[in-house]
């Protein structure tokens, strides 16, 4: 038994694996697929429109780039348009909800967008030791350190790779069913951009080994039949086994409130969506007097006829 008073041991990562090298951006003879980078927020996107606006910032700070996607995999869309209107609507009806999000010019502005993603195997192996301990009398504890040798295998990890939307906004929406992925061809980016990758390669490492290695670390913790948990010793290694690109498909519009960027993402496969909206000051100004006034006029009500 040992004393815990030691604090959370911070987790050791260690063999990253190996990645491919980003996406090369090379002359193509391709016909219709148009690419460019925006020089403001340095989005790099490709589509058969001929675009005079940044479908990230809405910069018309534009250059033309050439993008190579004849190796890309994509998943196409099953949602549509239509789809992707009404489950924004939804999101925004409520009456407290700002007008910068509501209104056509945004509803217009939702697009079909491919994002770029990773799609990998994981294998995560290695010890890892806990302190453990349970309450037995009033003033007494029992502690435990507890020790785990552990061996997962992870497949088909999808990691966002594109820097400029959220992770957790990526995960929380982004499951797709990978069997349906199929060769690039031109007839994907009719009405449709998709977004290159803009990582490097430690990045997209870092990001897998800290969300698999989060899930075996509360896999573990889950387990472990104490009242109390702590890690103390992380010696488990992330293996990257194997790496796909792959690009999959949503419907996106990036709402700039505020000087806040408000994106609404929407699974383009099964419609899964997330937007955090931002309420009105005014309306929430109005309530506020309403209910104010509600409350006292029952509290003056009460106090004349008692
Ligand atoms: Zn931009």
């Amino acid at each position: 038994m040992n004393d815990t008073n030691n604090g959370i041991v911070e987790d050791n990562y260690s063999n990253i694996g190996a990645l491919e090298p980003e996406e090369d951006t090379v002359t193509t003879t391709s016909s219709n697929v148009n690419s460019y980078t925006c020089n403001d927020c340095k989005c790099v996107f490709s589509s058969n429109l001929a675009a005079n606006k940044c479908i990230m910032c809405n910069s018309t700070n534009l250059s033309n780039n050439e993008v190579n996607l004849s190796t890309a995999k994509f998943i196409p869309f099953f949602r549509t348009m239509d789809n992707a209107i009404s489950e924004y609507k939804y999101k925004v009806k409520n009456i407290m909800v700002s007008r910068a999000f509501k209104g056509k010019k945004v509803i217009n502005n939702i697009k079909k967008v491919y994002l770029p993603a990773y799609l990998l195997d994981a294998n995560v192996k290695g010890q890892v030791r806990f302190f453990g301990a349970d309450k037995i009398g009033k003033d007494e504890t029992r502690k435990y350190e507890l020790v785990y040798d552990s061996n997962f295998d992870f497949n088909n990890v999808l990691v966002n790779g594109y820097s400029k939307i959220d992770d957790d906004l990526f995960n929380g929406i982004c499951t797709y069913q990978y069997d349906k992925a199929v060769p690039f061809t031109e007839d994907l980016l009719n009405d449709t951009y998709s977004i290159s990758y803009d990582l490097v390669p430690l990045e997209v490492s870092n990001k897998v080994n800290n969300r698999v290695m989060r899930h075996c670390l509360n896999e573990i913790r889950s387990n472990i039949p104490h009242s109390l948990k702590k890690l103390h010793k992380n010696d488990m290694d992330v293996q990257i086994k194997d790496n796909n690109k792959i690009y999959v498909p949503v419907y996106l519009v990036n709402v700039k409130h505020n000087n806040k960027d408000h994106i609404f993402l929407m699974n383009g496969q099964t419609g899964n969506s997330y937007m955090k909206v931002e309420l009105s000051g005014i309306a929430i100004a109005i309530f506020s007097i309403v209910l104010f006034a509600v409350v006292f006029g029952c509290a003056f009500l009460f106090a004349y006829f008692l």
